[in-house]
């Protein structure tokens, strides 16, 4: 029959446009997790709608631009400057965006920000409703609508409210954090209702879930079952849905010369010593001073190793025009520098520090030729990094180190070494372990990892949520 159409609906497109004339751009799709995991699901047919990461104020552009996304099954919502402003940088960046991941604001950001706390959740709820009337536009009886992240916390109860028939998902990519933390949040309940409007609300791990149903029974006063969350007679279905990666993409990319050659190079270049290796966007919840502190105390506590191992950071600039970034990447740049300068010697240093994103060729090869990869986010909804870095470990066996704090630790804890990233301490004995590991230990928990991150693949995750989403509505209508 014909395929379930499925609209997909998050902040950004998962293509970038440049514009090369009044009535012509060039796109770029990027090809992340996300992207794959929706274009491997089986019998739906996706489309995308969300905002292409670009202002364009005038007719001809904007329907050039519709032109053009439309062969990439994409369609984009047009937000100006200032919305873009208030909705993304202030309430989602500067509000949710902290809150979600535990971190505090800066002292002299706070009061800033409660001020104006007001307008930029008037901005969020107008940017929400203009997706909504993107989706409204392109709705059809019988289509899936399936909304991302905490961008978008006001969708569900937007579509909703045009049209009830309509099936909704929303999925957060984020952690949820508890509910004494979620409670400081002026919008606290508008949010929730506004999410519970969905049928069917998912989380990468089943704490997160926990944390949401606390939410709603302690601020709302309704009431948590197994299934998810009641209001008088209707139940929204709440529950986990771990991400996973397209694993083949990666297997696939170590078998190209180009990467094969890669491999070697790097083999050569670090040959004699261990490679440790951090990916990160360089951002607060990463861990990255933490990580490198404590990889100071290991070459302190474990002077054998200090010619004999070198830590790759790479660190991908992110929000990099706002003060609070810039103040760690100096603050990493200094740590580093420091360390270097320490246990450095004429012709070795013991970091090497990259401050860009590398293209995915290099970023396998690197995966490739790691012996111990290193993840101490203080918070991450999953984090894909670990993932990856198991799926191109098939012939070294490399170890993991990841912090309990990642939503990642819930699938790859048999497997990987699991740290409290604020005791760096304890974050250097397992450096030490993990570098002197015997084979049958390493290849055992290599195993663990690998067999799950290739079977639980983003694919997977797609299709459970959508079957799950038309599940849902089917119960539901019998339950009436
Ligand atoms: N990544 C990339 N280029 C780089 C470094 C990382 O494309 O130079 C990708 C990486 O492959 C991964 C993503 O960035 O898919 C990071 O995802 P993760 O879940 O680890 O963290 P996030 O950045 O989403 O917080």
């Amino acid at each position: 029959g014909m395929k379930q159409r499925l609209l997909v609906v998050a902040n950004r497109l998962p293509v970038s446009a440049v514009r090369r004339g009044e009535d012509s751009w060039s796109l770029e799709i990027s090809a992340g997790g996300l992207v794959s995991a929706l274009l491997g699901v089986k019998d739906v047919d996706a489309k995308w709608i969300g905002w292409a990461g670009v202002n364009v104020s005038d007719e001809v552009g904007q329907r050039a631009l519709k032109r053009a996304l439309a062969e990439k099954r994409c369609i984009p919502v047009f937000l100006d400057e200032e919305i873009v402003h208030q909705y993304y940088n202030g309430y989602c960046n500067n509000i949710l965006w902290p809150l979600f991941h535990y971190l505090g604001l800066p002292q002299e950001d706070r009061l800033a920000t409660t001020r104006n706390f007001e307008s930029q959740f008037n901005a969020y709820k107008r940017a929400n409703q203009m997706f909504a009337d993107v989706v409204n536009q392109h709705y059809q009886e019988g289509d899936v609508v399936w909304c991302h992240d905490y961008h978008l916390m006001f969708l569900p109860k937007c579509l909703k409210e045009h049209n009830s028939k309509m099936k909704v998902g929303w999925f957060l990519h984020t952690p949820f954090p508890s509910s004494e933390i979620y409670r400081t949040l002026p919008s606290r309940s508008d949010l929730l209702r506004s999410v519970l409007a969905a049928d069917l609300v998912g989380f990468h791990t089943y704490d997160y879930a926990r944390h949401f149903v606390s939410a709603c029974t302690r601020i709302l006063g309704l009431e948590g079952t197994p299934e998810g969350v009641e209001d008088q007679g209707r139940l929204t279905r709440v529950a986990a849905f771990p991400i996973g990666i397209d694993s083949d993409r990666f297997k696939r990319a170590l078998d190209l010369p180009a990467v094969k050659k890669h491999v070697q190079e790097l083999t050569q270049r670090f040959a004699g010593r261990k490679v440790m290796l951090g990916v990160d966007r360089l951002d607060m919840i990463k861990g990255i001073p933490q990580k490198i502190l404590a990889f100071e105390k290991f070459l302190e506590e474990s002077p054998d190793w200090r010619d004999k191992v070198v830590l790759l950071q790479i660190a991908v600039p992110t929000r990099t025009d706002v003060p609070e970034y810039q103040k760690l990447t100096s603050q990493v740049h200094e740590i580093v520098g420091r360390i270097n300068g320490r246990f450095g010697t004429l012709t070795a240093v013991p970091i090497h520090h990259l401050d860009r994103s590398l293209d995915f060729h290099a970023l396998c090869a690197l995966y490739a030729v790691t012996d111990v990869a290193l993840v101490t986010s203080l918070r991450d909804g999953m984090n894909l990094v670990s993932y990856e870095f198991v799926a191109c470990q098939g012939s070294k066996k490399g170890v993991l180190i990841l912090s309990e704090f990642a939503g990642a630790a819930q699938s790859l804890g048999a497997g990987a070494l699991l740290v409290n990233p604020w005791n760096i301490t304890e974050v250097a004995k397992n450096i030490e372990h993990a570098l002197s590991m015997t084979s049958e230990e390493r290849e055992k928990r290599h195993r663990h990892n690998y067999a799950h991150v290739t079977t639980h693949t983003a694919q997977d995750w797609a299709e459970t949520f959508v079957s799950e989403l038309n599940d849902t509505i089917v119960e539901a209508q019998l339950r009436t």
